[in-house]
């Protein structure tokens, strides 16, 4: 028997028993957050004030306001059980970084105590340097550091041996530049709150505070047995699986959407929530997804850099819950080829301070103007500004899915549905078509049908579209940290609610508000149209019409994340002040060094599996196959045996196949080594580059022959665990 087969006997048995919380989720929801409402019972009425002015950008709290925040803070999680404390912060690579201190100090007598200062809250102790900067620290500062970002509450991580405070933060350099990817967020969030509330005033709404962005993001991943995952050292390097041949069932029944959640799935789901719920995060709903072994997390949506600290930490927890389980949580976006990968749907909207969303029709004349000045804005920023979205969601990963074989494409387009297709269409025209009395919306200078929330056509294919009351970017990979994203999108919208603005400011000073409006848009739907599109977004017809409409279209990584750079990325950002030049271009550097960097690591990863768990067992086979025919072939030559005509060229084939594909791994095998060598002397940028256009069709031409030869080997010569054997023992 091979290991492959010992461990399958095995699974199944393996869940650990754990019991969950028997209480109400109300009862523990955020019992691990030091939330707004436990630091208001701890701290004075005077320094919570002046901490909520703080959070809503108003001046920073004293050292004395901050001392005694950190004090209540320390009291709190040390009442928790917590030992010590990090700063928790979102480094440009990688999930999330923390550098754990402890409390203690030493007082005067030598004893030890527990302490926690203002200062240790709001900076970070100066370090983290290894953590890639793009140049900036080495160009102006030796080091960068974390400090307080007070908008997200501080939590308490626990694991069997201890517990942890964790105080969410940015990271920054000595000059003020953003190391992370929650700083370009936050400034992000200001961006959109100048621009959209500027906008809103037009509309006679000066009661408006500030605006915000909202996000909840669906986590889609895959959950299979750690007994086969520690089998396959591509899965635990890089995240998917470098080879392995089509299982005989794979998705084509999809009897797996939305179907019954095996049992040990399911107590690893409920231990997921139980965690999530303790730490403030509302996860909504689980299900399975389309491909055998996938299931998702939906949170219900919060404002966005909460939304963002949450799946980053969701994500956490989703991994060191499954390994409870002996289960693996897999994020990758294509952990099994010819399965459906994993995204992270990331519903976008914006609200008010009193909790208006922005993309609610509504129920005035004004409110449903409202609704549509910012709909073509959110299109219009789309239009401007599709190749910089795509760069958001640039990653090694990601490019299985984008633009390869599966959906969404690389080209960003925007799905608005059936009716307010018709609404926008009418509005370039500046027609207004009558319609059926009980469906209009009074827009005050003519009526155009009523906007009803459309929840039967969906076009699950679309890359970017409005359902209902908000706009979902699905093209985000479900490893990325949402941040990103987030911060271009709002980013962009910001910059066209500007034009926006402008536009409605020059065109209403000669004519009625409602009608100078209507004018305006019409003009920002013609410039922009290009980008809607309602049909099937996989078709091939659709990359072609797209190349003629002249929209940016993708598939390379690398190519993508160019877009950050350019004269009119640099401009934008700037002018948003959400980047800066030398942010951007740090930015750039470090994720094509990334890209580059995992390709590498696959290329490698790939020729050692193959050269000391396919070739070997291949070697084998074909001993035995050439074995079997010199047989036959003797045997044919003895009259006395009568062998079937055919029979012997038949054996030949299969061993000259099986031949071949040996020869075509090692061909392949060979001839990249050089191509990693030729990129040693390359840039970051180029070797990027190179990888994509030179190393993967390398490395998907090996996988083709491996992948020929694991579906005739026999099965118990055949090392690595078979797909059939991930996706369906559970
Ligand atoms: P759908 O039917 O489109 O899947 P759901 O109500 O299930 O809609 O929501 C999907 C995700 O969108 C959830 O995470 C939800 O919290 C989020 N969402 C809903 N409304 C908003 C909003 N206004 N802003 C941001 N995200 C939202
Ligand atoms: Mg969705």
């Amino acid at each position: 028997m091979s290991s492959r087969s010992d461990v399958t006997q095995l699974i199944g048995n393996v869940c650990e028993k754990k019991s969950i919380e028997n209480a109400p989720v109300s009862s523990y929801f955020g019992i691990n957050t030091f939330s707004d409402l436990t630091m208001h019972k701890m701290i004075s009425e005077k320094t919570f004030k002046a901490f909520k002015k703080w959070q809503e950008g108003g001046s920073v709290i004293s050292s004395a306001q901050a001392d005694e925040i950190a004090h209540a803070m320390k009291e709190w999680a040390i009442s928790k059980g917590a030992t010590s404390y990090t700063h928790w912060f979102q480094p440009m690579t990688g999930l999330t970084a923390e550098k754990h201190d402890s409390f203690i100090s030493m007082n005067e007598s030598g004893s030890v105590i527990e302490k926690f200062t203002g200062n240790k809250l709001i900076q970070g102790e100066p370090d983290a340097s290894s953590f890639p900067s793009g140049g900036i620290r080495a160009t102006f500062e030796a080091r960068g550091y974390t400090a307080w970002d007070p908008s997200s509450p501080a939590f308490i991580v626990e694991v069997e041996q201890g517990k942890t405070l964790c105080i969410p933060s940015i990271f920054v350099s000595y000059t003020g530049d953003a190391l992370d990817k929650k700083l370009p967020l936050l400034r992000s969030e200001n961006a959109i709150n100048n621009s959209a509330t500027e906008l809103i005033k037009l509309f006679g709404h000066d009661d408006v505070k500030y605006v915000i962005s909202t996000c909840g993001a669906e986590q889609e991943y895959f959950l299979i047995d750690a007994a086969y995952y520690k089998m396959r050292s591509d899965l635990m390097l890089t995240g998917r699986t470098l080879v392995g041949a089509d299982s005989p069932k794979g998705q084509q029944l999809e009897d797996q959407y939305f179907g019954s959640i095996k049992e040990r799935m399911l107590n690893y789901m409920n231990e997921v929530s139980e965690e999530a719920y303790k730490l403030g995060i509302p996860v909504t709903t689980r299900h399975n997804e389309v491909a055998p072994h996938q299931y998702e997390f939906a949170p219900i949506f919060e404002k966005s850099n909460l939304a963002a600290d949450n799946n980053q930490l969701l994500m956490d927890v989703m991994k060191k819950v499954a390994l409870r389980h002996n289960l693996v949580c897999l994020l990758h976006e294509k952990p099994f080829a010819g399965v459906n990968g994993s995204g992270k749907h990331v519903n976008w909207s914006l609200s008010d301070d009193k909790g208006n969303n922005l993309l609610n029709p509504g129920e005035t004349p004004e409110e449903n103007l409202l609704f549509l000045t910012v709909l073509v804005g959110v299109i219009h920023a789309v239009y401007n500004h599709a190749d910089i979205l795509r760069a958001s969601v640039a990653s090694a990963g990601n490019e299985h899915r984008l633009g390869a074989n599966e959906a969404p494409p690389a080209i960003v387009s925007i799905y608005l549905g059936e009716q307010l297709t018709k609404i926008i269409k009418m509005i370039e025209s500046g027609k207004i078509e009558k319609a059926q009395k009980q469906d209009l919306i009074d827009l005050g200078v003519g009526l155009l049908p009523k906007f009803i929330k459309d929840t039967t056509d969906r076009n699950r294919t679309s890359p970017f579209a409005f359902t209902g009351q908000k706009f979902e970017f699905r093209a985000v990979g479900s490893a990325l940290n949402i941040s990103t994203p987030i911060a271009v999108m709002n980013t962009i919208v910001a910059d066209s609610f500007d034009i926006l603005a402008e536009r409605i400011k020059a065109e209403s000073s000669n004519k009625e508000f409602s009608a100078a409006v209507l004018k305006v848009l019409a003009g920002m739907i013609s410039e922009s149209k290009k980008v809607l599109f309602e049909g099937n977004n996989y078709s091939d017809e659709w990359v072609s019409e797209a190349r003629k409409r002249g929209l940016p279209n993708t598939a390379s990584s690398p190519e993508a994340l160019k877009a950050f750079v350019t004269p009119k990325a640099i401009d934008l950002f700037e002018r948003q002040k959400v980047l800066s030049k030398v942010e951007l271009n740090s930015r750039y550097s470090i994720w094509v060094e990334l890209y580059a960097k995992m390709l590498q690591i696959e290329a490698q990863t790939l020729a050692e599996i193959v050269n000391t768990q396919v070739l070997p067992a291949a070697y084998s086979y074909q001993t035995e196959l050439a074995g079997g025919l010199e047989l036959l072939r003797d045997l044919s030559d003895d009259t006395t045996v009568s062998i079937v005509s055919g029979a012997l060229a038949d054996r030949k084939e299969a061993f000259e196949a099986l031949t071949a594909d040996i020869y075509y791994v090692r061909k392949n095998l060979k001839e990249m080594e050089p191509l990693l060598q030729k990129a040693a002397g390359m840039g970051e940028a180029e070797m990027a580059q190179f990888y994509y256009s030179e190393l993967k069709p390398h490395m998907d031409h090996i996988r083709r022959h491996v992948d020929a030869l694991e579906s005739v080997m026999p099965d118990d010569m055949w090392v690595l665990p078979k797909y059939r054997e991930l996706l369906f023992v559970s």
